[in-house]
């Protein structure tokens, strides 16, 4: 059994397959945290055993499971580093050696944002090939999806520009962004929220590289702010996932406010016309939970637009402070708002 005294995580080690490295893993760490340290390349998103992205093969060793998605016949095979621990002394991964490619190409060696997707939780619905404008996303009749269907999708990493519209779109979770990753934005979002109970709303804007600057501006010059207005920077307005969104009022933000470019200004082609349907759904979610349709709105900002911005930013204010602040402001309400619409895919997705 793995070293544990009362009470706490036991300590144990992973050993690498590939290299014969063999780590430590500390109470205090998880295994993911201790290979990303030791320069061993894991994909991960939610961190929180919800999502399967950091899915390991183990080839010895006796895991201790602590996920929320893995079936128990991959539990056999795989373990999420993210949470999970080992109830033996030791685990063997099945890793490739610290700057090893990935496959023939390593999308995450690349300076630029890029989709991947885990085949295995496809059911290649054909959301990402309609998203992607640049037609780098493509259902491949020879791999294989989910429960073994055949076909899932794939990404054409030459044609791919990063800008997450198909990881939006995806409505199991199965695409992944190098970079702008769901755990990375979850946790600009986190950083930005404590419970407060001060009259101003507190308003967090996701916005795009064009509207930033105006949205930075805010509320400019001598005019008052009429909020607590926080940022959240994107590459796309496509990019903003029902989920961000979620995450922001799960954390107790009284609004959310989406800034992109005008129609037609798009880098992306359609990013901020999907981001308005979001939006439209988002107030829809938001009504349902009780929490009302009036806590979130999409702005389109024109170039060198502060003015316009602040004064969308002041008018969505006051309908924002019309409601009071959010019931889950309080603190630790995370996961009370789980209602959804019919259409709506699952809140749990990291
Ligand atoms: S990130 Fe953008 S360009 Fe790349 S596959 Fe997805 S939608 Fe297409
Ligand atoms: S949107 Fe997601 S589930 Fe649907 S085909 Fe693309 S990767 Fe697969």
């Amino acid at each position: 059994m793995a070293n544990r005294e009362a009470g706490e995580a036991p300590v144990f080690q992973v050993r690498i397959a590939s290299t014969g490295e063999a780590l430590e893993v500390p109470r205090h760490k998880s295994i993911l945290h201790v290979l990303v340290e030791n320069g061993y390349r894991v994909p991960s998103s939610c961190s929180d055993g919800r999502c399967g992205t950091c899915k390991v093969r183990y080839l010895s060793g006796e895991p201790d499971h602590r996920d929320s998605v893995l079936e128990p016949e991959e539990r056999s095979q795989f373990l999420t580093v993210c949470v999970s621990r080992a109830k033996s002394e030791e685990l063997v991964l099945d890793l490739p050696a610290p700057g090893a490619a990935i496959g023939p190409r390593d999308p995450f060696a690349l300076d630029r944002p890029i989709a991947v997707v885990d085949a295995e939780i496809c059911v290649a619905c054909l959301n990402c090939v309609r998203a992607c404008t640049f037609h780098a996303a493509r259902i491949d009749p020879d791999l294989t999806g989910v429960g073994g269907i055949q076909g899932a999708a794939a990404i054409d990493m030459d044609e791919c520009t990063g800008c997450g519209l198909c990881a939006a779109a995806c409505p199991t979770g199965a695409i992944a962004m190098t970079k702008f990753t769901d755990g990375e934005v979850a946790s600009q979002v986190d950083g930005l929220l404590t419970p407060s109970h001060s009259s101003t709303p507190h308003i967090i804007a996701f916005a795009c590289p064009n509207a930033l600057p105006a949205v930075r501006a805010y509320p400019g010059g001598e005019r008052p702010s009429a909020c607590d207005l926080e940022i959240v920077d994107m590459p796309c307005t496509g990019r903003v996932d029902n989920l961000h969104i979620m995450r922001a009022f799960e954390d107790g933000a009284d609004g959310v406010v989406v800034a992109g470019c005008e129609p037609g200004c798009c880098l992306f082609n359609a990013g901020n016309t999907n981001a308005e349907k979001r939006v439209r759904w988002i107030r829809a979610w938001l009504d349902e939970v009780g929490l009302g349709s009036g806590r979130a709105c999409m702005v389109h900002v024109p170039q060198d637009g502060a003015d316009q911005f602040a004064n969308a930013a002041d008018a969505f204010a006051e309908e924002v402070r019309a409601l009071g602040s959010s019931p889950l402001r309080a603190g630790g309400a995370r996961s009370a708002a789980t209602g959804s619409p019919a259409e709506a895919r699952p809140v749990e997705r990291g």
